[in-house]
């Protein structure tokens, strides 16, 4: 899968699926994404190539008050991903709406529910949660071996 920014700057390529996609409620995401949820594909950071110029990197406030680092197009200003302190520089938060068909990652999760804007209703059977989720009881096993593989790689 590719994508890229507005002005066609930065352009990226991912290595096979995401982690997770999540669909964050968050006043936050809201407010950084001017619309009611910010949608993110987790990636591995060397799944997530780029292949034109480099973003970026923009430090941005936080619901957690320790930031977020935001890769950005330098021409165009388009986010593309983001590191989250949580995760640190190991995840990268694809943007999905910058990929070239969003349409591949529909959400998994929907987060942050509590503070979802009222008008919008989730699909039947969506899996929701209030504030954030225990990684070990949502993600597949095969993203969790993906994780634990890419925490040996970062110890090297
Ligand atoms: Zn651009």
């Amino acid at each position: 899968m590719e994508g890229g920014c507005a002005c066609g700057h930065i352009r990226y390529r991912l290595t096979g699926r995401p982690l997770i996609v999540n669909a964050c409620h968050c006043t936050w995401c809201q407010r950084e994404t001017g619309t009611v949820h910010a949608l993110n594909a987790v990636y591995e950071f060397d799944r997530v190539e780029h292949i034109a110029a480099e973003p970026e990197i923009i430090d941005t406030p936080s619901a957690s008050g320790k930031g977020q680092r935001i890769a950005r197009c330098p021409v165009c200003k388009v986010a593309i991903w983001s590191n989250y302190p949580g995760a640190g520089p190991a995840m990268r938060f694809v943007r999905v709406g910058t990929m070239d068909v969003p349409s591949q990652c529909p959400p998994d999760v929907h987060i942050f529910t509590s503070t979802k804007q009222p008008w919008v209703t989730l699909p039947p059977g969506a899996k929701v949660f209030a504030e954030f989720y225990d990684i070990n009881e949502v993600w597949s096993d095969e993203a969790k071996e993906r994780r634990r593989a890419l925490r040996e790689r970062m110890k090297k």
